[in-house]
């Protein structure tokens, strides 16, 4: 990794900690291993990112619906999916230091004792690739026997499946049509890192379209054009993103067909979302499992199918990683740098600064009067009125904030506000009594710097 990219994800992790974005968890006991909390700013983005997607993917839509299921389900689910018996990574050890390693991401993994070389390379031998299964064991009840085992769900599609019928007989759909659903997931990752890149326990948001086997190319290249557009239309640069296809070996066992959405991360081009087309293996292993038919009898065409499914599958936390890095810049400005986070502001955690220029003459209570207003419609909001106004407008850019109002002697005259721009730098002037559709107006209207 070159050392300008490592820095600026030093930097990163630096901000999120200073600013309350993200928190190392259990911090007060040493932390535990490349696991984080979530702070004030952060669950605030993480808020958005699920609602954007939601928004997209089922609210703008009538052909898809949501539902929520359980983390623990019957682990019967688990050994018909394969991830029993095939949910694993190959695994090497380190016979000099003990550690574990992904033996096909032996290139993204630091030797534990001489940071600058990877495993392997350090004098250690290093062990043939075992399998590791990654789901999280429990048990259900007082007693710990092996009749008790049950498992943390490693994906929430499975619970989708386990509802076919129960959404198709409760709603008026028909294929395609697709079911979503957000929730967290856990694998007992042995690498994780690149801070919440990857982690043990972390929310996915994964939407299953089923749809006729003949359409299912058809609709394969609909969701990886559509996934693509909106992580475009929320602001990532598009020469930092990318299609990517799975070599016919790469391909998972329930696939035919699988693109990885990348984004080029400071330490190198990484997944950050995959539109698999899955057949129908999953509703057929589970009819023949559990008994119960999984088909679909289209009663126009009197046909019976068991749905092709389409599953564009990514994780919330990377997404909000991914939205922080592209939105990072450092610029300098009259001599300082400038340190600004350029969401888009349908994400960004807070929309509006607002700030009375002076804190005397009425400046503060109406300031106060004009953040309540725009907290009752709603807006996220946040009221300054420390330090230097340049200073306070630092200390937004930080956070990424894209708009801040000052209340200033012609407020208190005229009743009209400044508002200052987060990229342009730019000010303008916006009746009080107009401001909340401006600030509207300009979420909406927004554009990418440059783009
Ligand atoms: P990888 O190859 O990186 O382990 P995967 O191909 O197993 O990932 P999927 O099973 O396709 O990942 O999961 C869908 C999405 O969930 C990923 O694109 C990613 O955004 C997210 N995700 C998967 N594993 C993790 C993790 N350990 N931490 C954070 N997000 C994850």
């Amino acid at each position: 990794m070159p050392a300008t990219d490592l820095q600026l994800m030093e930097k990163i992790v630096s901000l999120c900690k200073r600013r309350g974005f993200v928190f190392p968890a259990s911090e007060i006991y040493g932390g535990i291993g490349n696991t984080y909390d979530y702070g004030p700013l952060g669950v605030e983005l993480l808020r958005r990112v699920r609602e954007a997607w939601w928004n997209r993917t089922v609210v703008e839509r009538d052909d898809v619906v949501g539902v929520d299921t359980a983390i623990i389900q019957n682990p019967r689910v688990w050994e018909v999916s394969g991830h029993v018996g095939g949910f694993s990574d190959p695994m090497v050890d380190c016979k000099k230091c003990k550690q574990r390693f992904r033996a096909d991401k032996l290139q993204d993994a630091r030797c534990p004792e001489r940071p600058s070389k990877h495993p392997g390379e350090c004098g250690g031998e290093l062990t043939e690739p075992r399998a590791f299964n990654l789901m999280f064991r429990t048990h259900i009840g007082p007693v710990e026997s092996s009749a008790a085992v049950a498992y943390l769900r490693p994906e929430t599609a499975q619970g989708i499946f386990l509802n076919f019928l129960n959404v198709l007989s409760s709603s008026r759909l028909k294929p395609p049509f697709g079911v979503a659903q957000i929730g967290k997931s856990f694998r007992n990752e042995i690498t994780p890192g690149n801070f919440v890149f990857r982690t043990r326990e972390f929310e996915q948001a994964e939407m299953e379209y089923f749809v006729p086997p003949a359409d299912a190319r058809r609709w394969f290249d609909t969701w990886r054009a559509e996934r693509h557009r909106w992580y475009l239309d929320l602001g990532l640069a598009p020469e930092r993103l990318r299609l990517r296809d799975h070599e016919a070996s790469e391909l998972a066992h329930y696939s035919d067909a699988t693109t990885d959405i990348e984004y080029e991360y400071p330490f190198g081009w990484g997944e950050l979302e995959g539109i698999a087309s899955r057949t129908d293996f999953d509703l057929r292993r589970h009819s023949e499992a559990s008994g119960v038919d999984l088909s679909y009898f289209d009663p126009e065409t009197r046909e019976r199918y068991v749905p092709y499914v389409i599953e564009p599958a990514g994780g919330i936390n990377r997404m909000a990683l991914t939205f922080l890095i592209d939105a990072y810049g450092e610029e300098t400005v009259e001599g300082d740098t400038r340190v600004v986070l350029r969401f888009h502001p349908e994400i960004a955690p807070i929309t509006v600064g607002v700030f009375p220029l002076v804190k005397k003459e009425g400046m503060p209570e109406k300031a106060r009067e004009i953040e309540a207003e725009l907290r009752r419609a709603r807006l996220a909001t946040f009221y300054d009125e420390k330090a230097a106004i340049g200073r306070r407008y630092r200390r937004q850019d930080e956070v990424g904030t894209p708009y801040c109002v000052t209340v200033d002697g012609e407020t208190m005259k005229e009743g009209v506000v400044t508002v200052r721009e987060r990229d342009s730098m730019q000010q303008v002037r916006v009746k009080v009594a107009e401001l909340e559709g401006w600030l509207r107006e300009a979420v909406r209207g927004w554009r990418r710097p440059g783009g």
